[in-house]
């Protein structure tokens, strides 16, 4: 199939993210694989490369690839690794994390992107991806341990459920809210407990239910 974005993609890659530091060759080659212009309205399509975040819907967005890029990094996913997303959103961050060969659980609280994002995967043909509409913050017992687990939405703190439900070994990534805006944090499991890493800033729309916001803060 010829894709009309290839070489737009490989820019993205070489622009936005190795400049930045994006240094696990695996990651920059799932980047170059995913076609992003698939998990966006079809208006905003010439913007699918572009450096920064896009609307969705329902007022969600789709995160900008580098910050999707670092997530994945730090989350150090090696195939068969179990992992866990909060917030499928467009389900860009699904396909990444699949294309690394991970096995996919995801949770989107809005059901309408939730259906959307289960339409695209399919259609793209992405296997290992299983999804359901709810609330994340209780993570998905049943499924745990996770090797990895990744909170694409703002949090006022790491979720209980979720640092539970983290194998030892395990890495959580989750940017917090901290002094009005958002830091990066990756932590980590080992049989003593947790060790918590600070990243860098970022911006994402919040993480709303039981152990999240209670509503919207933007609202
Ligand atoms: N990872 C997505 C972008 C996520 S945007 C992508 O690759 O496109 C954050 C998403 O988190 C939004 O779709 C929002 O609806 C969802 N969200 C917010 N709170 C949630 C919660 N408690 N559980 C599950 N999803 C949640």
């Amino acid at each position: 199939m010829t894709d009309p974005y290839r070489i737009e993609r490989e820019r993205m890659v070489k622009t936005q993210l190795k400049k930045r530091g994006i240094r696990n060759s695996r990651v920059l080659e799932a980047f170059k694989r995913v076609p992003r212009h698939h998990f966006i309205p079809k208006k905003l399509a010439d913007q699918a490369y572009a450096d920064g975040p896009l609307a969705i819907g329902e007022s969600q967005t789709i995160s900008q690839p580098y910050m999707v890029a670092i997530m994945t990094q730090s989350a150090e996913i090696v195939p068969g690794n179990r992992v866990l997303e909060i917030g499928s959103g467009s389900g860009y961050q699904c396909a990444i994390l699949a294309e690394l060969g991970a096995e996919v659980y995801t949770i989107e609280r809005i059901p309408a992107l939730c259906e959307q994002a289960r339409k695209t995967l399919r259609r793209l043909n992405y296997q290992d991806i299983h999804s359901r509409a709810g609330n994340g913050t209780l993570g998905w017992e049943e499924e745990a341990p996770f090797d990895a687990i990744l909170i694409t939405a703002g949090a006022p703190e790491i979720p209980k459920p979720l640092l539970d439900q983290l194998a030892i070994g395990g890495r959580l990534v989750v940017p917090l809210e901290e002094d009005y805006s958002q830091v990066l944090y990756i932590v980590r499991r080992s049989k003593e407990g947790f060790h918590r890493e600070r990243g860098e800033r970022c911006t994402f729309v919040p993480l709303i239910g039981k152990h999240g916001w209670k509503k919207d803060p933007r609202a």
